[in-house]
């Protein structure tokens, strides 16, 4: 569990405007530059170098707010 105190203040460290992260699932996740931050057990790694792009964790069973990507090719 993240702390939602903790969580209220943390920003995202590549977008200069600092922006709120999202929660989704053990990721944070930042809707303007669309990275996922991993959180290794409740310490989110608020680095670049760790963030993944947001559908790579999001994937094909994402629906919601943040589901406006384009869906995955199935060809
Ligand atoms: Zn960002």
């Amino acid at each position: 569990m993240v702390n939602p105190e903790l969580l209220a203040i943390l920003a995202c460290p590549a977008c200069e405007e600092r922006p709120p992260l999202e929660r989704r699932g053990d990721y944070l996740v930042c809707m303007q530059c669309r990275r996922a931050y991993p959180i290794r057990e409740g310490i989110p790694a608020l680095l670049e170098e760790e963030s993944l792009p947001l559908e790579a964790v999001l994937g094909k069973d994402a629906h919601g707010p943040l589901s406006e990507a384009p869906p995955f090719a199935d060809n």
